[in-house]
Order: C-alpha cells, then sequence, then structure tokens
C-alpha cells in the first residue's frame, strides 16, 4: 500500500546474476495453513557482472533459510518486504526455502489462494513469489518437480505441472502426488491445484502418433457442461499441427475450472487453469457468442505451449511477444474454423471500442512499454490487441509462407529461451531477406496512427494517383513520433462494383485483386497507370494496419462500397463510416438544439442490407450493427453524454419505425424450430430485429419477447429476448427479469448475465437497483465474474454512470475503494471507467475529476494508484 510506489523501465534490463537449474517443492497442505518447502539447485550467471549478494522476490511467511546444508541464522541475510537478500553466497549451492501460507485469507487471488475450498495457483506475472522466495523472473528458466501432500477426503485431486510419477499414502488420512515437468519454465508458468474435483477425460493422437491423454476438471455440478471444451481442444490442437507444425509435448493436457479467477485463464505448463467463463458451455446457459470465447480461450492458452511456454519473454516489457502472438493465433483458429470476414470484424470492433481509447487516453503505452509500477496494469487492450495486429501486419508484409518461414526460424533459434520482441521480428526479417528496421517502431510509439488519404484521378492520361499522409499524435514523456512501416492493403473499384486490374507506374504488368502497398514515409504518392475510369478506391482491406483512416468519400460512394465491395471489412466499414458521419452531424445538431432527422440515403443503404437474399445471416447482422456508445464518445471534444444517449436512440427508433416491415421479415425468417449450433448467425439477426421491433409503440413485439424469454431452449434467445427487454418499462420486463433471477440463481455464470442486464439499463432507477442488486445472495464483491458483471457493467453505461449529478460517479469511485482492499487487479480494471474524464463536456469533467482525486488521497494499492495518477497527471 506504499504511496511512492517504484517505477520498473525497460532500459534497466540486466541479466539475473544467478540462474536455477532444479526447483523441487513440496506444499505440505493442512486445514489453515500450507507449509512449503522449496529446494533449489542454484549456480553463478557467467553472463552476469553483477557482484555475487543473491536476490529472491518473496513476500509470504519465511520460516528458514538453509545453505548447502546450513540453516541460516537471522543474521546471514536480510529480510524485506518484498524479498531477501543473501550477501555472501558461492558460486554455485543448494538453497532450502521454507514458508508458510494461509491461501483462505488470500482474497487477492494471486499465489495459492481458496476458492469454494478447493486450492489454486495464479503465478503470473509475479505470483510465485507470494509463495515461496525466488528469483521470481521469466528469464531464469528451471525444471520444477513438485509433491504434495494432503487430507484424503478434503483434497483427493492434487495436480501439478507436467506428468504424474507417483502417488501414494501416508496414513490413514494423508495422501501424496508427486509431479515431474521435464521443461525448463519460468516461475510464472507453476501451477497447483488440489481439492475436491472430478474430471472429463478424453485423448488426442498426435500427427506422430503419440497419445495424449486429456482431462478437464471441475467442480462435480458443472461436469455436464465441458463437452464442448474438450472439442475445442482437440480442435486446437489439430490445427496447431497443420497449420504451424506444432505439436504437443507432455503426456497429458490438464484444464481445471475455477469459479473465482482474475482474468480469463492462465497457461500453466500442462495444466491451464480457467475462470469458469472461459470453459463451462452448454446451449441452455451460454449463448452462441460465449461457445466462440469458449473455443478461442482454450486455443489461446493450449497455442502458448508454444508461444509463450516453449518460447518465453525476457522479461515482462516483452509481454506483447507471446500475447499478440498468441492472439494473432487464436483468431487465425478461429478464422479458420469460422467465418472469417465476420471474425475479423468482430476483432476490430472490440480493437476500436476499447484499445483505440486507451492509446488515445492517460494510460497509453507502446506494445512493448518502457516502465510501470505494477505489471499488473499492463495485460492491456494494447499489449494483446494491438499487439496481436502488429504480428498480423508481419504476416500481412511477408505473406502465410513468409511467416511460417519466420515462426519456424523463430522455433528454431529460441526453443527453450527467453527472447525480446527484437528476437522474433530478427526471425522474421532474417528468414525472407527483408529490412523490418524501421517496423520496430511499432513496439515503441504509442497512439493510433492516422492515415489521411486523397486521390486524383486524369482521365487523359488515365493516371490515378493515391497520397497517403501519416501522422500520429505526440504524448508527454515520449519521443516525438516518426513515419511507420504500414501495410495498406487496396482495391480501385470501378463502376460495374468490381475490383480493376492494378498497376503502379514502372511494373510491367497488372495485378488483380487486392494488393498490398508499403507505406514508410510522412507523406508518400502511389501512381496507377492504365486505370480506365474513376474508380472508388476500398482503402486499409481486411484491416491491414491499426490505424484510423481518412478519406472523403461522397455518401453515394459509401453505399455503393457496402453493396459491392469484394473485402468484406470494407463494406462493413463504408456503413459504419456512413454512421459516424451521420453520429456527428446528429450530436451537433443535439447540441445546438436542432431538430433531428434521418436521412433516407442512411435508411435506404440498411433497407438493402435487410433484403440482402444472398448475404450470411451472421454477416448481415454484423453490418446492421452501430458504432456503440464508447465509439460515439471518441468522435467529439466535450463529449455529452447525455447528448450521445439521446442521438443514438434516436437513430436506433427511426430505424426502427422506418424498416418496420423489414425488421418483422427478418424476425420471422430466421426462426428455427430447434436449436442447432450452427443457426448462431440467424439467432442473432432474429434478436437484433427482435431488439428494434420492441422500439415500436405497439405491444406485440414486447410480448413476443416475454415469450420467446420465458420459453426458450437456449441461452442466445433467452439473452436475446432479456436484451429486447431490458430498456422497456413494462410488466414484461418485471415478469421475465423475476423469472429469470428465480430460474438461475443457482448457476453463477448465468447470474453474472442477470447483473450485467441489471447494470447496463437505461431505465430510471438504474443505480438504486445496482445497490439492491449488491445484497442479491447470489452476489459476491469477492467473486471477479460479479464485480466485473454489475460494478463494470455499470461504468459503461452511457446514462446512469454519466448521470449529470455525480452519483454514478460516487457509487463507482466508492466501489473501487472497496474492491480495492480485497482485490486490486479487479479495482484497477474498473477505476478505468474513468480513463476518458477529459474527453467529456466541463461540468461531468469537473465531477469525475473530483472522484479521482478523493480516490488519489485515500490509501491505494499500487494498481489503483498507477491508474488514478496518471489520470490525474498525463
Ligand atoms: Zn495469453
Amino acid at each position: 500500500m506504499a504511496q511512492q510506489p517504484q517505477v520498473n523501465y525497460l532500459k534497466d534490463y540486466t541479466v539475473p546474476p544467478y540462474l536455477v537449474d532444479r526447483v523441487d517443492l513440496k506444499f505440505d497442505i493442512e486445514d489453515a495453513q500450507t507449509r512449503v518447502h522449496s529446494r533449489l539447485v542454484v549456480k553463478r550467471n557467467e553472463k552476469s557482472a553483477a557482484a555475487s549478494a543473491l536476490w529472491l522476490d518473496g513476500s509470504a511467511r519465511l520460516l528458514s533459510l538453509t545453505l548447502d546444508g546450513e540453516r541460516l541464522d537471522a543474521s546471514a541475510y536480510q529480510l524485506a518486504a518484498d524479498g531477501v537478500l543473501i550477501p555472501a553466497v558461492p558460486d554455485s549451492f543448494i538453497l532450502e526455502v521454507e514458508t508458510e501460507l494461509e491461501p483462505a485469507s488470500n482474497t487477492s487471488l494471486m499465489g495459492l489462494y481458496a476458492s469454494n475450498g478447493n486450492l489454486f495457483t495464479q503465478c503470473e506475472p509475479e505470483g510465485f513469489r507470494k509463495i515461496t522466495f525466488y528469483m521470481d523472473r521469466p528469464d531464469v528458466m528451471a525444471k520444477f518437480t513438485t509433491t504434495i501432500v494432503a487430507d484424503k477426503q478434503k483434497f483427493p485431486v492434487l495436480l501439478s505441472n507436467g506428468n504424474k510419477v507417483g502417488e501414494g499414502v501416508l496414513d490413514k488420512k494423508r495422501h501424496w502426488v508427486k509431479w515431474v515437468d521435464p521443461y525448463r519454465k519460468p516461475s510464472y508458468l507453476f501451477a497447483l491445484v488440489a481439492g475436491k474435483l472430478v474430471a472429463a477425460r478424453d485423448k488426442f493422437i498426435t500427427q506422430r502418433g503419440r497419445s495424449v491423454a486429456l482431462e478437464i476438471w471441475t467442480e462435480a455440478a458443472d461436469q455436464d457442461k465441458v463437452a464442448f471444451a474438450m472439442g475445442a481442444v482437440k480442435r486446437a490442437m489439430k490445427w496447431d499441427e497443420q497449420r504451424f507444425g506444432l505439436e504437443y509435448d507432455l503426456d497429458i493436457y490438464m484444464i481445471v475450472a475455477v469459479s473465482d479467477f482474475n482474468m480469463g485463464a492462465m497457461e500453466n505448463k500442462g495444466l491451464n487453469i480457467f475462470n469458469t467463463s472461459a470453459v463451462l458451455a452448454r446451449k441452455d446457459t451460454r449463448t452462441d457468442a460465449e461457445f466462440q470465447r469458449v473455443e478461442a480461450i482454450i486455443a489461446h492458452e493450449y497455442f502458448h505451449n508454444w508461444t509463450g511456454n516453449r518460447v518465453t519473454c525476457r522479461d515482462w516489457f516483452q509481454l506483447s511477444l507471446k500475447e499478440g502472438l498468441t492472439v494473432f493465433r487464436d483468431q487465425e483458429f478461429s478464422s479458420d474454423l469460422g467465418s472469417r470476414g465476420v471474425k475479423r470484424i468482430d476483432d476490430v470492433k472490440s480493437l476500436r471500442a476499447l484499445q483505440f481509447p486507451e492509446d488515445a487516453g492517460p494510460t497509453a503505452h507502446p506494445i512493448r512499454p518502457e516502465s510501470y509500477i505494477e505489471m499488473n496494469n499492463f495485460y492491456t487492450m494494447t499489449v494483446y490487441e494491438k499487439g496481436a495486429e502488429v504480428v498480423r501486419m508481419y504476416h500481412t508484409l511477408l505473406g502465410e509462407e513468409g511467416f511460417r518461414k519466420g515462426m519456424d526460424l523463430y522455433f528454431k533459434r529460441h526453443d527453450g529461451q527467453a527472447v525480446s520482441c527484437d528476437d522474433f521480428r530478427a526471425a522474421m526479417a532474417d528468414a525472407n531477406g527483408v529490412d523490418l528496421d524501421q517496423f520496430a517502431l511499432w513496439y515503441s510509439q504509442a497512439g493510433t496512427p492516422l492515415l489521411q488519404v486523397s486521390s486524383h484521378y486524369d482521365a487523359a492520361a488515365r493516371r490515378y494517383e493515391l497520397t497517403v499522409v501519416q501522422s500520429c499524435r505526440a504524448i508527454a514523456g515520449q519521443p516525438a513520433p516518426q513515419p511507420l512501416h504500414i501495410p495498406l492493403a487496396l482495391g480501385l473499384v470501378g463502376s460495374d462494383g468490381k475490383d480493376l486490374p492494378l498497376q503502379l507506374e514502372g511494373e510491367g504488368q497488372a495485378q488483380l485483386g487486392t494488393r498490398v502497398l508499403d507505406v514508410k514515409q510522412a507523406s508518400q504518392t502511389f501512381v496507377f497507370i492504365d486505370v480506365p475510369e474513376e474508380p472508388v478506391p476500398s482503402l486499409l482491406r481486411g484491416f491491414s494496419a491499426p490505424v484510423r483512416l481518412e478519406y472523403d468519400w461522397r455518401d453515394e460512394q459509401l453505399a455503393f462500397l457496402m453493396a459491392n465491395d469484394s473485402d468484406s471489412f470494407c463494406r462493413w466499414e463504408a456503413g459504419q463510416t456512413l454512421a459516424e458521419r451521420l453520429f456527428r452531424q446528429l450530436i451537433e445538431a443535439a447540441a445546438q438544439g436542432r431538430a433531428l432527422t434521418l436521412p433516407e440515403t442512411f435508411v435506404a443503404a440498411f433497407r438493402a442490407v435487410l433484403k440482402d437474399p444472398l448475404a450470411d445471416p451472421a454477416f448481415k447482422a454484423m453490418m446492421l450493427g452501430l458504432p456503440s456508445e464508447a465509439e460515439m464518445l471518441e468522435m467529439v471534444e466535450q463529449a455529452d453524454p447525455a447528448v450521445i444517449h439521446q442521438v443514438r436512440d434516436f437513430v436506433l427508433d427511426q430505424l426502427a419505425e422506418a424498416l418496420r416491415g423489414e425488421w418483422h421479415e427478418a424476425y420471422h425468417l430466421n426462426q428455427t424450430r430447434e436449436y442447432k449450433p450452427e443457426d448462431a448467425g440467424r439467432r442473432d439477426l432474429k434478436n437484433r430485429a427482435l431488439q428494434m421491433l420492441t422500439r415500436l409503440s405497439v405491444a406485440w413485439p414486447a410480448e413476443a419477447a416475454r415469450k420467446q424469454a420465458l420459453e426458450a431452449d437456449n441461452m442466445s434467445d433467452q439473452m436475446g429476448a432479456m436484451l429486447a427487454l431490458r430498456d422497456h418499462d413494462g410488466e414484461e420486463r418485471d415478469e421475465c427479469y423475476t423469472d429469470f433471477a428465480a430460474r438461475w440463481q443457482h448457476d453463477a455464470l448465468v447470474m453474472d448475465k442477470f447483473f450485467m442486464l441489471v447494470a447496463s439499463s437505461q431505465l430510471e432507477g438504474t443505480l438504486d437497483h445496482v445497490k439492491a442488486a449488491m445484497e442479491h445472495p447470489a452476489f459476491n464483491l469477492k467473486n471477479p465474474n460479479k464485480a466485473r458483471a454489475l460494478i463494470g457493467s455499470f461504468g459503461n453505461n452511457m446514462v446512469h454512470f454519466h448521470a449529470a449529478d455525480g452519483s454514478g460517479y460516487r457509487f463507482l469511485a466508492e466501489q473501487v475503494l472497496a474492491l480495492d482492499a480485497i482485490n486490486p487487479q479487479v479495482a484497477s480494471r474498473i477505476v478505468r471507467a474513468f480513463n476518458r474524464w477529459k474527453k467529456l463536456e466541463a461540468g461531468r469533467q469537473a465531477l469525475m475529476k473530483a472522484e479521482l482525486e478523493r480516490l488519489l488521497a485515500a490509501p491505494l494499492s499500487n494498481d489503483v494508484y498507477e491508474i488514478v495518477y496518471k489520470n490525474l497527471n498525463a
């Protein structure tokens, strides 16, 4: 709880002075305490010039230190709050460390903690030091063995990393299990699970014919919700063999589900620990989108076995090395198995809604940060999602074959090592014989680049010039932005809606289809020759770079691209650009008190999408989505949240009314008789239609939603109806909400949805409903999923979080303080609702600033302090 926390800098990196060859851990689990005995085989690192003192990170209760068999007297070491210094050690030695933990009182959910009477660990990034004293940094890689001793009745299942090599009974009450992990790993990948759990079992035969046992462990009540996850594991294992030639390397692969977990899931070697929300999936309790998320997270954690575990990060500044790459890999997996176009749009939507604001706000950082106070604060959309975009740009620049060559070289050079983002870039460059020096700036420069594109067509000379000007905002305390190497994928669309052949000046031949331009200068002009007519440019195809792009399309050109572009991302993007233009105009009109109107071109473009007989329903549903309120907030300065909400509501109401026949038809045509997973797109479209129809001043849609909420056999339809009724002030809503809460009171994950629905409603009295929900028996502030569902969702509520009287801000700040005492990691996520305070109009700015100042004056964890401090000082 220090108020002058230490800042860690990338530039200060030095190699570890000592290395650990082996770690033998023994956990003795008793009722109240767990004793940990650790035996380390340590030697001096020849590459280090540092002095011979040994520093071990640790904050557990230290019982004893023994060096080469001699128990150290307290005068032989210096114990601090965050570790221990042993001034004199030989060049190689054996160190034994004994610690004692109280997992039941560990509410931070880092290190060893209890959940429903079972024990779990979470060690990334710096949880291992809460278990024992160790060189808790990723570039210290050792071979681990783990022996666990516990009561047979209370802890029948004892799991750790690697392969199980022995087990036995100690006496009538206690038993033991021993695990050996043959692969070197950093301490953040250590895991232990002990408790009453049951397993679903299967196996996977690798491409070389080895059989791998697969186990998914849950509490008994959840055993019937893991079949989908098991299938996903096998799909991921197969895909990684086929696409990257990567095979699993242990005899067993285990997943354990736990309901108290800070993140989505954790890729511990051979023993992944998952938030229940990221593994359990049954049609009556999870939505189609959640099935997709479960599959993607299962794949993501599995893929880490190579990108993260076999090759790991040198230090935590390199987090994007494993996360950006692994997110890219899971995105590709989902694209190969599902619809590539829809997946791409989905990913871009969340990047824009969540990462772009981060890059524009007080916590902006490059994908490889230069400094941190609390590393937990850098598990961000920037490191993960923008990091994945950077990896995707290598793929775009080098092509599938070139990218694969780079990956192969990366593994050949670095298997078993802890490396940096520069090593990855070097492998990509060397394998392809290309220069990626300028590309390195993507790792050090924060902010979303802007591409301003203009064109000139000379009909007589049949020349078409595109000029691209790139810029990036300057960020205080960071070097002035420089031009980046940006792959710009584009096509030129002719009047028949087809792509024109493209020939750049100086080239002998035209090429068909999309091509990628290397934008490297601050301003650069590309000249296309032999262009028969003035084309409509289709720019940034597939969202080929994480940038904002401006080009002065006419509205009819956007409608034309929406209908004709061969690139599905650009079709969708044309609609988004139209909507953004409209929103900007309407926000201005509303601010000036002028009447709002919806242009007929806009309605017509949406009508065309709804009536398109050929489009895939999932893609249609995507095309019909408008930019979110969070995205709208980014469109204007001095934003008034009430106006933003009013404008979006107006557009939705008008579209509902103007296209009521089309929505009605979409709702009826996409009814499905019985549940089939492959109908997810139709369900989505039908439920969007239902949500639009409940906006009309007629009674039947609310009644239809009521019936669907009460009778649906699957959660997608149930939630679709609940969302349709969320802002509907009527008895249908009350009946369905009461029924839902009663029916699902014993299912923790479904109750998360209930709390989210309550907190995101626009209806009057929502803050009171949120406060009442905190007293609900199914709510528990200590559970991160619950805190995020209720308090986190409230922080996204444009109407009630941003209430003009400041009541929403005050409530959120109070919850941040309460949460910070329980779990700083969760609190520091929730406090980010204040991040965009400088975007708002003066009144709300003042209210938010007051809450931030109130927070800063309170005793805070490093996690929350870092975010609040940056908000007030960036
Ligand atoms: Zn990951």
